[in-house]
């Protein structure tokens, strides 16, 4: 059972990484990739609301997969130089 779902999860893998390598920011999921919470003002207006602090305002975040490149990336390199 294990080995029959193999070829999907490296598949699964492969387009992920190329998404990561392809578009490595993704939409911020707290603020939608506005860079800052939407309020319902009065009379139903949307007006800006607080900074987004997750992404610091920029509406982006790095993926998971991106982050984890990065790391992986970093550590190599600081081990390699020496
Ligand atoms: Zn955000």
């Amino acid at each position: 059972m294990f080995l029959s779902a193999m070829p999907v999860l490296a598949l699964a893998v492969c387009f992920y990484a190329a998404l990561c390598a392809a578009s490595p920011f993704g939409t911020c999921h707290r603020c939608r990739g506005f860079g800052f919470r939407v309020k319902r003002g009065r009379r139903g207006r949307l007006t800006r609301g607080r900074h987004c602090r997750r992404c610091r305002g920029l509406g982006r975040r790095v993926r998971v997969g991106r982050h984890l490149y990065n790391a992986v990336s970093r550590l190599h390199r600081e081990a390699t130089t020496r």
